[in-house]
């Protein structure tokens, strides 16, 4: 017989008497404060309690239905979560924003006061980890039995600010005002090892088995975040491991009356989850990291066969009961991990555990840029993880005899596809690992998918085309417009129907109103608005003034070479010094707005910050384009900040080289907020482009195949400087010094242009320009301009990230989902 979990009905009331007395309950009870002096914060800790309480009673009620059935579910392995401010989002999905609004209203309270009170998770880099907490969004919004594990960093992404006209960056201590979301469960806590050396011995049955004996242990204790799903009746987990010392981590060292070494052993274990690595596409191959990576995996592994023997199942059918995605390789050591496991603590023989590994994992590849791609030294791997190097040379010996049943005689691509590097200093290659322990592998865009099996995975591809898939990725309606653009989504209700949040699709109706001037006119209103509170923003942050009249041209995304922000500048000095040449200039007017962080060891990338301000500080106070051009840097793009950002815009700037960005999110919430996008054939531009008709998107810039084909040919961008006058001028302006300031400056940013430009901006700045053109010209017709928006954010349904997860459910995961209308 299941028990039904049950509550004091003020504790789950919806109603507004109901959520007032509880709200004042955990005031008093939960904070121990009085009204009279009770903070803003005091009062967004209270409400979160409350409303936590709703979802975390879900949640205790979802694990218990999911035991009884024992249905298998979808375990989502990520290194990194940028979930954004809850409790907004709760309120929306539990249907009970007005409520809460009223209630608290009734103490003289102002709601939008207290969720700006809210500190947000900033456990991610950026595009991967923001697209982990849509998913697990849409995982309890489709109603799947899913949970999502990783690191409680205790310091996520770094805060910056910009100081001087450089980006500063400073430690994001979201934990110190208390984190009312997390339910610290030292009672579910995993033991992990490293270190140490591996013995063989022999077993009761006479069997030959292996034991690891670790030089260290480190635990790691569980704190859970509730997800809600929109309007659905299931509450997921989002679980989270903090290192701690292990049991015996002093033992020794006590013994021996060494209580400073203890304590040391202790602060180092407790440093594995100190901080987030604040580089995005890049791998650096820190032993931390590493250390990091196989801590979550070993935790998330261990509570999985628990959870999977709690229901009823046995390491055997460990598959039936779990499905795990790999988010890229930082997981992809649960491969070897999930083996040791099985093998060696379940006494599974080696071929069935093989088997039941593969039918357990899937990988998502996120990037084609050598650069990020994950790779060990052979001496730091071994040195932390002996057994699971030992297992990957194992994995890696029967794999290889199957490339070469299967390709005989070609020793080249047994070396290419081997798990180990051995072309130079030995690496593991975690992709490859990644590759042979799933049954599926997925590129996150059209474009992406088949260029992973062309390029980086080309050999895996030939071995095991049938394993190969496209996920095209999708963003949360319900953050990035419901939430984020209420004035949009009052609209859309009024002319799609209320449903579109929970079905994207509906949006397609919009399609009727286009011919009707007064909607257009709604439509127009509504971007003014968000334009005017995002202007406000600007105000605040920055000193800075913008005139919501102007078009809102916005690039933000993590900073990155080949991402183009700098093709972005190029264009902004040509405007600049056409008026300064000619006041007459048909230079609409614009406001250029940039925001996102650089990794604080990328040179170029700070160099690029400190170019945007400096041409803000160039153009904003130079009469002679007063009111024409402006140019802002936003500081410190999050989650939350993004929800200002993304409905203001207008024109969405998504200038990848062609074959560079993955897929690109920022580039759908943007659309789905009414902007027109102006970008090349990259990522999933491609496939918005189609769905929203060429005639609606500002393409430009070279193709993938014409990319190849000018690397191939030689790529002199020199050449390119001498023929073409305005960017010449530009160049020079740059060089030379029209910045003011030190003219050393921008001086590695414009040689890296002249001798190398590894993203090819140089031979895309021509075709850029035009499109700008283009974008101008359009612009300067407000009804074309307001169509070309309606009609993107009308035939953008299939971008969210429901039926991104539909597709894994069905088609990698074997798992059902809600069907769409239920
Ligand atoms: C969506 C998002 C990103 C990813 O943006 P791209 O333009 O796809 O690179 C990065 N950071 C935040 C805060 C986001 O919300």
């Amino acid at each position: 017989m299941k028990s039904q979990p049950t509550s004091n009905p003020i504790r789950v009331g919806t109603g507004v008497d109901e959520l007032r007395q509880a709200f004042l309950d955990n005031l008093t009870c939960a904070l121990g404060r009085l009204r009279t002096f009770s903070s803003t914060h005091d009062y967004y800790l209270a409400l979160a309690l409350t409303v936590r309480d709703h979802v975390v009673f879900r949640a205790v009620g979802n694990v218990e239905e999911g035991m009884a059935k024992g249905i298998r579910r979808v375990a989502y392995l990520s290194a990194e979560f940028l979930p954004g401010p809850h409790l907004a989002n709760h309120l929306l999905n539990l249907g009970i924003t007005e409520a809460a609004r009223e209630a608290l209203g009734g103490l003289g309270i102002d709601l939008d006061v207290v969720l700006a009170a809210e500190v947000e998770p900033g456990l991610g880099n950026g595009g991967l980890g923001r697209l982990a907490s849509c998913y697990l969004d849409s995982l309890a919004t489709v109603g799947v039995q899913s949970i999502g594990y990783g690191i409680r960093y205790e310091f996520g992404i770094f805060q910056q600010s910009i100081r001087d006209g450089w980006q500063v960056e400073s430690a994001d201590k979201w934990l110190q005002g208390g984190n009312p979301w997390e339910i610290h469960r030292p009672g579910v806590a995993r033991e992990v090892k490293f270190g140490g050396h591996t013995e063989t011995w022999v077993d009761d049955c006479g069997r030959s088995r292996v034991r690891w004996v670790p030089a260290f242990v480190i635990r790691g204790e569980a704190y859970d975040t509730p997800i809600s799903g929109y309007e659905s009746d299931i509450c997921t987990l989002m679980r989270l491991w903090k290192a701690e010392a292990g049991e015996s981590f002093d033992f020794e060292a006590f013994n021996h009356g060494d209580y400073y070494r203890a304590v040391e052993q202790k602060v180092d274990s407790e440093n594995l989850s100190k901080v987030l690595y604040p580089n995005d596409e890049l791998h650096r191959g820190k032993e931390l990291r590493l250390k990091q990576q196989f801590f979550f995996t070993s935790c998330a592994l261990q509570d999985m066969l628990r959870v999977h023997q709690m229901s009823g199942g046995t390491p055997d059918n460990f598959h039936e009961g779990w499905a795990v995605q790999l988010n890229d390789t930082h997981p992809a050591v649960a491969v070897a991990e999930l083996m040791r496991l099985l093998v060696d603590e379940q006494a599974i023989g080696w071929t069935r555990a093989w088997e039941i590994t593969c039918k357990t994992f899937s990988y998502t590849n996120h990037t084609l840029l050598p650069e990020a791609l994950e790779k060990w030294p052979v001496a730091i791997f071994g040195g932390l993880l002996p057994r699971h190097l030992e297992m990957i040379y194992e994995i890696n010996s029967r794999f290889l005899d199957e490339v070469r049943r299967t390709f005989p005689g070609d020793g080249d691509k047994v070396a290419r596809l081997s798990l180990i590097d051995e072309s130079g200093p030995r690496y593991v290659r975690m992709a490859h690992l990644a590759c042979a322990g799933s049954h599926t592998i997925n590129g996150v865009a059209a474009l992406h998918s088949d260029l992973l099996q062309q390029t980086v995975l080309a050999d895996f591809a030939a071995l095991w085309p049938e394993k190969f898939t496209n996920v095209t990725n999708g963003v949360t309606p319900r953050r990035f417009v419901a939430l984020a653009n209420p004035g949009l989504a009052g609209l859309l209700a009024r002319h799609a129907g209320k449903d579109w949040p929970g079905n994207l699709d509906e949006l397609l109706a919009l399609e009727a109103c286009v011919k009707d001037a007064g909607f257009r006119h709604e439509w127009r209103e509504v971007k003014l608005a968000n334009k005017r509170r995002l202007a406000a923003v600007i105000a605040s942050r920055t000193g800075i003034e913008v005139s919501p009249d102007s078009l809102f041209d916005v690039q933000v995304k993590r900073i990155h070479e080949y991402k183009r922000q700098h093709l972005n500048l190029l264009h902004i000095l040509s405007l600049y010094l056409a008026i300064k040449r000619d006041p007459k200039a048909p230079v609409v007017p614009r406001t250029f707005i940039f925001g996102g962080k650089a990794a604080p060891g990328y040179f170029m990338a700070k160099r690029i910050i400190r170019l945007v301000t400096a041409i803000t500080a160039l153009v904003n106070e130079d009469r002679d384009v007063a009111g024409r051009i402006t140019v802002v840097f936003f500081p410190n793009f999050n989650v939350g900040n993004a929800h200002y950002v993304y409905p203001a815009a207008e024109l969405s700037e998504q200038i990848s080289l062609a074959g560079t960005e993955a897929s690109g999110t920022g580039n759908m919430k943007m659309s789905l907020n009414g902007a027109l996008t102006i970008g090349t054939l990259d990522g999933a531009n491609v496939e918005i482009r189609e769905a929203v008709g060429e005639e609606n998107f500002f393409l430009f810039g070279l193709t993938t195949p014409e990319v190849a084909a000018r690397k191939s040919g030689g790529y002199r961008p020199r050449d390119l400087y001498e023929a073409d006058p305005v960017l010449r001028e530009v160049i020079n302006f740059l060089a030379n010094g029209g910045l003011g300031g030190d003219p050393e400056l921008f001086r590695p940013l414009v040689y890296n242009l002249l001798d190398s430009d590894p993203y090819l901006a140089l031979a895309d700045f021509r075709s850029y320009l035009e499109a700008q053109r283009r974008v101008g010209e359009l612009w300067s017709d407000p009804d074309a301009w307001t169509t070309c928006s309606v009609l993107n954010v009308a035939r953008m349904g299939r971008f969210s990230s429901d039926r991104a997860v539909r597709e894994y459910c069905q088609r990698i995961w074997k798992v059902n989902a809600k069907p769409v209308n239920a």
